[in-house]
């Protein structure tokens, strides 16, 4: 049986950009840095903050990882390798607005659509009420969406959350959680 999928945002969960300019959190490294769309000359390049440790961390828990992020397949070149992470898959974006008509994120549908039936968490810092019920209405499976403070990114107790979650879920994916 198939792992779950976890869709990883990186400003936010990867990159606590909304911390103190002044109080970057522990375990992080500045990068400055020109994706696409901030590769204007006279453009100061994007400061981003990383924790080199995170990717081992993501690795060790049960699910297969895919980007959920604005920064779509160029996390491979500017995230991945500053975390420790390997190329992962990325969804692509079919909505150019901040949000839907229905009040969700635009990247909602996507993922369910993505998803297709596939367990899964979503780690984000900019889910709410809407993208709950979307994805209870619209997802014949289980999934998370599991919301991380953009002041703190990725915690302790939000990889314990994600291993808590993927072993409580029916079928394999849950007993090798489990150990079993
Ligand atoms: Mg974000």
């Amino acid at each position: 049986m198939t792992r779950p999928l976890l869709f990883l945002d990186v400003d936010g969960p990867l990159n606590p950009f909304a911390a103190k300019a002044s109080r970057r959190p522990e375990g992080y490294t500045t990068h400055r840095m020109r994706p696409r769309g901030w590769d204007h000359p006279r453009a100061k390049p994007l400061r981003v903050w990383l924790n080199p440790g995170h990717g081992a961390q993501l690795l060790a828990l049960p699910y297969d990882l895919v980007w959920a992020t604005t920064w779509a397949d160029e996390a491979n070149t500017w995230i991945a390798p500053n975390v420790g992470l390997p190329d992962l898959p990325h969804v692509d974006w079919s909505c150019d607005d901040y949000s839907r008509d229905d009040g969700t994120y635009f990247k909602t549908h996507d993922l369910v659509d993505y998803a297709a039936g596939r367990p899964f968490v979503w780690v984000d810092d900019e889910t709410g009420p809407a993208d709950r019920e979307y994805v209870a209405a619209h997802h014949g499976a289980p999934a998370l969406l599991h919301h991380v403070d953009p002041r703190k990114g990725l915690l302790p107790g939000d990889f314990e959350a994600l291993a808590a979650w993927a072993a409580q879920l029916p079928g394999r994916a849950g007993e090798e959680a489990a150990g079993g």
